[in-house]
């Protein structure tokens, strides 16, 4: 499958890995939005938020547990951190292997962009 983000998961193409176990990966994105600024994904490819199923919620659960453990690693859980997930053109949505942005290391806007 010709899915940018299932080739950094299988190691096919380079990225800045920070942490992995059996079913995520996550690594430095390529274009920084704040001083840390991480995406997770899964290793198995799913397109967007919306073809999640029932059966992919403990995979979802890991997702936002590699992220605290990923903001724990960057001390950031007291000053806190943002995470987002974009969903189709909208959101903004550019890879479309769902994936989670951790941001963190300055103060964050509310509305978002
Ligand atoms: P989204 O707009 O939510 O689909 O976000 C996709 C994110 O993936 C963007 O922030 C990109 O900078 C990032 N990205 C795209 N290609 C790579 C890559 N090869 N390595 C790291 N991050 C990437
Ligand atoms: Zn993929």
């Amino acid at each position: 499958m010709d899915c940018i983000f299932c080739k950094i998961a299988a190691k096919q193409i380079p990225s800045a890995i920070v942490y992995e176990n059996e079913d995520v990966i996550a690594f430095r994105d390529i274009n920084p939005q704040a001083p840390v600024h991480i995406i997770i994904i899964p290793k198995q490819h799913i397109a967007t938020l919306n073809d999640i199923k029932p059966e992919d919620a403990q995979l979802v659960g890991k997702i936002v547990l590699a992220a605290q453990a990923i903001a724990k690693d960057n001390n950031l859980q007291n000053p806190g951190y943002r995470l987002v997930l974009n969903c189709n053109k909208d959101a903004g949505q550019t890879v479309f292997h769902i994936h989670c942005h951790l941001l963190g290391g300055r103060l964050m806007g509310w509305p978002p962009g």
